[in-house]
């Protein structure tokens, strides 16, 4: 089973990743920085937990506002390093905890947090800039995350007691995970700041440290504040802290401080802080309760005939050719593959196996493969083939014995525009 170590709490301000790659160690200016950061990088180096749960909030980099969400979690086994508009910093990127993560997915699914789920997208400084401050990452990352994102930015937000549930949540995921393993979790953000408008520059340090004060010892009181409030004592992009309340929901109530510091050097105040968990495993029977409550969902959807339903590990093996078929939604991308199938999936990495199997039209064998049905319905419009030709041929039938099944036996039809259909549209 997998056993909580404790929670680390950091700012994530830019200025971290700054300061560190720009080797400002002896500066006076940095140095409290870096000594800020060095408990917790000597605690994880002793401790070598196994994988690291990460709260952050992106900011605006790879969660734009075309489609903001509350908690993301990050299901994939890699993530890469994102541009934030200066060109990305030089860091290896950082390796997932995919079935850990897959696992947390569903048990908060379980109790009903509605999660989104990512995968294919770039950390931003929110993660980064403590991780690499936390971390030795040469040439690769010595241990791997499970991202958790949460959207702080564009109103409204989870409140500190839906953040406080959440972590909760999150314990009981994770000591229900069925692997030996030991896990850490990080909290990113904060203190006290505001970054935009009259009152950019804000900082509230007598709040900081009541703030800190209240997260040790009666971390539930802090559950009752508003956002509003939040925004008023620590300035509106401070109220980001909440984050730092699932990772204090995740630990015992009774946790062990062993490191807190605290330095204001510019408009970010940095905090840094370590929890020992002091609670309790739960027994086997507890956890064998708990790891039913998460599969009675799904319990027995694998074995209906006939069915391959789409799960996070079916996405996460297929993400790439998934994600070419969907890119054939942009007209210039479908005109490429039309033009050239082979060239395309090469340059986009796709493996042999599956490039025969889009180019054989080889319904079944995707789907088999992993592919996701919607995918192939993209294809079929691509290929001016309708829907019900590829229905025919999953089933191994012709597409007149199919036709025959149905009460419209003559309606073909797929996910085209109302331009005419190409050439292939009648063909079997
Ligand atoms: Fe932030």
């Amino acid at each position: 089973m997998a056993r909580i170590l404790g929670g680390l709490a950091a700012s994530h301000t830019p200025t971290i990743g700054f300061a560190l790659d720009r080797g400002k160690q002896n500066d006076p200016v940095w140095a409290p920085i870096f000594e800020n950061f060095a408990p917790l990088a000597t605690w994880l180096a002793e401790k070598k937990p196994d994988a690291i749960v990460v709260i952050y909030n992106d900011h605006v980099t790879s969660f734009f506002f075309d489609h903001y969400s509350a908690f993301a979690l990050g299901i994939g086994d890699l993530y890469q390093i994102a541009d934030e508009g200066g060109g990305k910093r030089v860091l290896p990127p950082v390796p997932g905890h995919a079935a850990l993560s897959q696992h947390i997915g569903a048990s908060l699914m379980a109790d009903e947090f509605d999660m989104s789920f990512f995968q294919g997208k770039s950390l931003d400084h929110g993660c980064t800039s403590p991780l690499s401050m936390l971390l030795p990452h040469e040439t690769a990352w010595p241990v791997p995350i499970v991202p958790l994102q949460v959207g702080v930015l564009q109103f409204p937000i989870p409140s500190a007691l839906r953040c406080w549930k959440l972590g909760r949540a999150l314990r009981r995921a994770i000591e229900s995970f069925p692997e030996d393993i030991n896990v850490a979790i990080l909290a990113t953000g904060g203190l006290s700041h505001q970054v935009h408008g009259e009152r950019a520059g804000f900082n509230n340090t007598a709040w900081d440290m009541e703030f800190l004060d209240l997260f040790e010892k009666d971390p539930e009181r802090l559950t009752s504040l508003t956002i509003a409030e939040y925004a008023r004592l620590g300035g509106v992009e401070g109220a980001e802290i909440i984050m730092w309340l699932v990772m204090r929901g995740a630990l015992s109530p009774q946790v062990r401080k062993i490191h807190q510091s605290y330095y204001l050097p510019s408009v970010t105040a940095i905090a840094t802080a370590i929890y020992e968990d002091l609670g309790e495993a739960p027994d086997a029977a507890e956890r064998a309760t708990m790891q039913a409550h998460i599969g009675h969902q799904l319990a027995g959807a694998e074995s209906i005939p006939g069915s391959y339903p789409f799960t996070q590990a079916r996405s996460v093996a297929n993400f790439a050719v998934n994600q070419f078929l969907h890119g054939l939604t942009d007209p210039a991308a479908r005109a490429r593959f039309q033009a050239e199938p082979e060239a395309e999936m090469i340059a986009a990495g796709i493996a042999p196996a599956e490039r025969a199997l889009i180019l054989q039209r080889d319904w079944q064998g995707m789907i088999r493969a992993g592919f996701n049905f919607f995918m192939l319905e993209k294809l079929g419009a691509v290929s001016g083939v309708s829907n019900p030709h590829i229905y025919a041929g999953m089933r191994g039938e012709t597409l007149e014995d199919f036709l025959k099944t149905r009460n419209a036996p003559g309606a073909l039809y797929n996910v085209s525009g109302g331009a005419p259909q190409p050439a292939g549209w009648q063909k079997d």
